[in-house]
């Protein structure tokens, strides 16, 4: 009889996360398939648990899931875990999950930490639907195609970025989405935990990006149907806007209302039915 594959998911940061079922999977298979060994180890350190680790990383998982399998056929029970959360969430781990399945190996997650999914719940944005796209793109360009492509998406939006990338990735997102909200999640779970809440164009002027270190995730609004949301305080504002740039940099109408629609994150086709309506307001 073949044995089994628990996918177990492990903390990330705060060593005390990790459920009680997972530690009883880690000490009772044969073997424990890791990402970075030594990663690992410290986790099994703080829990006593002594058990044959073998790496499975971004570079070995296709030949290595070839050797996990032949081990399960064998009878042998495995615990998969990465370096920090789910694994195969921006992490290896999907290859051996699928070869596994395809093999009709029992196959049990055993539940956990996610980055993406702890940031949300505290982002205070909506949680009713979103969409984890995992990381940004590295090459400016294939970044904002990236996020070009996902201007038009409705549900709340989850990106995992790392420190080397943060400032540009949050440039871009102003750039693209306009001044959408934003939560920037920082070392989750961690001493040096922050949440960083607001506007985009905001928390780019307010965090010293410069001196910024650690892990972080993303949370950003999703495109909204601005007759929803804007206020009819806001509205008259955003008139006033045009009206002041049409004024301050000698603009037309529609170039004016073309850039307080991209500093505001609103459709053009609103703001300049906005203009007139308003105009007729005051008739
Ligand atoms: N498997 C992990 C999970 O379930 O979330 C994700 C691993 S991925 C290689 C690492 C990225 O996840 C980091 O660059 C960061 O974007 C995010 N991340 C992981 N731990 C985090 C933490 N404690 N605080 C903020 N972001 C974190």
């Amino acid at each position: 009889m073949s044995g089994t594959l628990y996918v177990v998911s492990t903390p990330i940061g705060n060593l005390e996360d990790i459920t009680l079922r997972a530690l009883r999977i880690l000490k009772e298979v044969t073997l424990i398939a890791c990402e970075d060994t030594r990663q690992t180890s410290k986790l099994l350190q703080r829990y006593d648990i002594h058990k044959p680790l073998v790496s499975c990383h971004d570079f070995n998982e296709k030949s290595r899931s070839l050797d996990l399998i032949e081990r399960l056929r064998q009878g042998q029970d495995i615990a998969l875990v990465s370096d920090a959360g789910t694994p195969g969430i921006s992490d290896p781990g999907f290859k051996v999950i699928a070869l596994a399945i395809e093999h009709q190996i029992p196959v049990f997650a055993i539940p956990g930490p996610a980055a993406f999914l702890t940031a949300l719940t505290i982002s205070g944005l909506p949680l009713h639907r979103f969409a984890f796209e995992g990381f940004l793109p590295e090459r400016k360009m294939a970044r904002r195609k990236f996020l070009m492509d996902l201007k038009a998406e409705p549900r709340t939006l989850i990106f995992y970025e790392s420190v080397r990338r943060i400032k540009e990735s949050l440039k871009d997102l102003f750039e693209i989405f306009g001044n959408r909200k934003v939560t920037v999640a920082r070392e989750l779970t961690k001493k040096f935990e922050t949440f960083e809440r607001g506007f985009l164009k905001e928390i780019l002027s307010r965090l010293d990006l410069k001196n910024l270190k650690g892990e972080f995730v993303l949370v950003v609004q999703g495109f909204k149907e601005e007759e929803i949301h804007v206020s009819s305080l806001d509205e008259s504002t955003l008139v006033q806007e045009v009206e002041e740039t049409m004024k301050n940099h000698n603009l037309s109408k529609k170039e004016a209302v073309k850039w307080v629609a991209e500093m505001k994150g609103l459709s053009r086709k609103y703001v300049y039915r906005l203009t007139h309506s308003k105009q007729g307001d005051a008739a």
